[in-house]
């Protein structure tokens, strides 16, 4: 049998081998389909009764599922759980129902409708409208008197083919028999994603033609180079398993983050909230590197008070026990819109009041924010360094640094994250103590390319190479200006990249907390020199795709051969 090979947009690094079963989504209802029970059509009055009913019905569901499940999945099921109970969606539904519309049609009418809200209000919350579409599936089964999920029973270890997965189709699969997840649809940054790193599964979304793989299948799931192999060669499976083992024994490795020859580069993680840094107390990192502080804002309708706040910051303070940790102040507007930060209706959101920008409007939430991580400092005897983000020009930069100082807070930064910020890395560094390239922001504001559009995520490559010269810019800026020049975007978590961004000078690393170890594995397997020739190599490329190729033909063969 020949191999075929598929391309998707793979998240992390892991790799499997297995039988493939496709989980197919609940049958289409029609729109004017008839609701009956044991035969019998309902009446009018009994109908809007089954309809109401189903809501707070599919609610109690998924929160049933959200309390047998832990951590991320948990999370995720509760926030869908979240959309079932929400009054307006079922309010919407009823209202279309007292207007004469078929009780299906009014349930996919009212969802398409906050789906359109969804979806026209981009970023984050466009990628719930997976798990909207995952609700409406179970109203309709609820109201038909259908079985409300297609998950099958698993009998062997299986990659999970589906167009799309939403938390509670995931959640329903023996997650023990699940050897990765593959998706037609769903972003790189979903909750698919989301669960399977949280899981430690590979995960390749954006994969054409994935669901036409026939059942049994043997496919190999890359999630390094999103490729998916139906019926992969002996060498294949063979190297497979070769990274596999690989993994293992570089799991076990806690020295601290540097190349071969010492020179010391931070191994730091990114987190969201108190709880994340308490999960971090034995795990083998430098500290934290960005504390997405956001994701206390999240999800409310008016900000979190001094005290709350004080307390998540001290939380993560002590739980770090003196280590680095770099809280970086509220980040609202675009992907992370929030009730009481964001101004309604730009046309841009992602070109307007974000980031750093929020001061202009509320300079309140900034002065609470700082009062309250000294407050932590003060409380704990732990000094934080903190950072803004989206900063565009040194002025903005050092009226910050004005402002964090004032309250005592000692090591002030901000992200370079925006390209006029690291044009201007001289004198944007000369005003504080150190900068953390956000790459993630960095390339979408470079390659003018939406950070969520798993479409282009070609031209969002952060080894594009206009992007690579921002960083390297800023990185020997600070090098000249004997300032620290971290990264804390996705690209950080690249192995390959991480040992490019080393070789310009970068001076941490800040990841997700499962991508350390491949990261520690590289940079050991290389020296500071290395790492020199490896950024020139990178630097002279003329496309993402070359930078990367000439990077891997350089690299140590061990490291290809345990990290793929
Ligand atoms: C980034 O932009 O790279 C970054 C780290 O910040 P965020 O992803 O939170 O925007
Ligand atoms: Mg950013």
């Amino acid at each position: 049998m020949t191999a075929t090979q598929l391309q998707g947009v793979g998240v992390g690094r892991l790799a499997v081998v297995g039988p493939v079963i496709q989980v197919a989504p609940l049958p289409e209802v029609a729109d004017d389909a008839v609701v009956e029970r044991d035969g019998v059509a309902l009446s009018a009055d009994q109908i809007r009764t089954v309809v109401d009913e189903a809501f707070p019905a599919v609610a109690a569901d998924l929160q049933q599922q959200a309390a047998d499940a832990t951590g991320t999945v948990a999370d995720v099921l509760a926030a869908t759980a979240a959309i079932a109970s929400d009054p307006a969606l079922r309010g919407e539904t009823l209202k279309r129902i007292d207007a004469g519309t078929a009780p299906i049609a009014a349930i996919n009418g009212a969802v398409e409708m906050f789906a359109r809200i969804f979806t026209q209000a981009g970023g984050l919350l466009a990628e719930r409208v997976t798990d909207l579409h995952s609700v409406r599936d179970r109203l309709v089964a609820k109201v038909m008197g259908l079985p409300e999920s297609s998950a099958p029973s698993l009998d062997e270890p299986v990659v999970v083919v589906a167009v799309d997965l939403a938390p509670a189709d995931t959640a329903a699969l023996d997650l023990d028999k699940v050897l990765a997840i593959v998706t037609e649809l769903g972003g790189p940054t979903g909750h698919t994603a989301i669960i399977a790193g949280q899981l430690g599964l590979p995960c390749v979304v954006q994969v054409p033609g994935a669901t036409k793989i026939a059942e049994g299948t043997v496919v190999a799931v890359d999630a390094a180079t999103g490729g998916i192999t139906v019926n992969p060669d002996d060498e294949l499976v063979k190297e497979i398993d070769a990274r596999a083992a690989a993994q293992v024994e570089f799991a076990a490795d806690t020295s601290p983050g540097a190349t071969s020859d010492g020179h010391k580069v931070d191994l730091l993680a990114n987190i969201g909230t108190g709880d994340d840094a308490e999960r971090l107390k034995d795990s083998a990192v430098e500290g934290v590197g960005l504390f997405r502080t956001e994701v206390l804002f999240l999800d409310r309708t008016s900000a979190p008070t001094i005290e709350e706040q004080s307390r998540a910051y001290a939380q993560a303070l002590r739980a770090l026990g003196g280590r680095k940790v770099v809280v970086r102040t509220l980040d609202a507007g675009a992907d992370k819109p929030l009730a009481f930060a964001t101004l309604p209706d730009e046309e841009n959101p992602a070109l307007g009041v974000r980031g750093y920008r929020t001061v202009r409007a509320h300079p309140d939430l900034m002065a609470t924010q700082l009062d309250a991580l000294a407050g932590a400092a003060q409380e704990t005897g732990v000094d934080p360094w903190v950072m803004a983000p989206m900063i565009a020009t040194p002025a903005e930069a050092r009226d910050f640094v004005a402002l964090a100082r004032a309250r005592g807070l000692k090591t002030v930064g901000v992200m370079v994250e925006v390209p006029a910020a690291a044009l201007q890395a001289r004198a944007l560094l000369s005003e504080v103590d150190f900068v953390s390239l956000g790459t993630n922001d960095l390339a979408q504001y470079t390659m003018a390319t939406d950070r969520l559009r798993g479409e282009l995520s070609d031209l969002l490559d952060p080894w594009q190479p206009a992007v690579l010269q921002l960083v390297a810019s800023t990185a020997r800026t600070g090098k000249e200006l004997g300032k620290p020049v971290g990264v804390c975007g996705e690209s950080a978590s690249d192995p390959y990249l991480a040992l490019v961004l080393t070789g310009m000078g970068v001076t941490s690393l800040s990841m997700s907390v499962s991508a350390v170890p491949a990261v520690r594995y590289a940079l050991r397997r290389h020296d500071l020199a290395t790492c020199q020739r490896l950024a020139e190599l990178a630097l002279a490329a003329t496309s993402a795709p070359e930078a990367r190729e000439r990077v891997r033909d350089a690299v140590e063969p061990a490291v290809l051969t345990a990290l793929g």
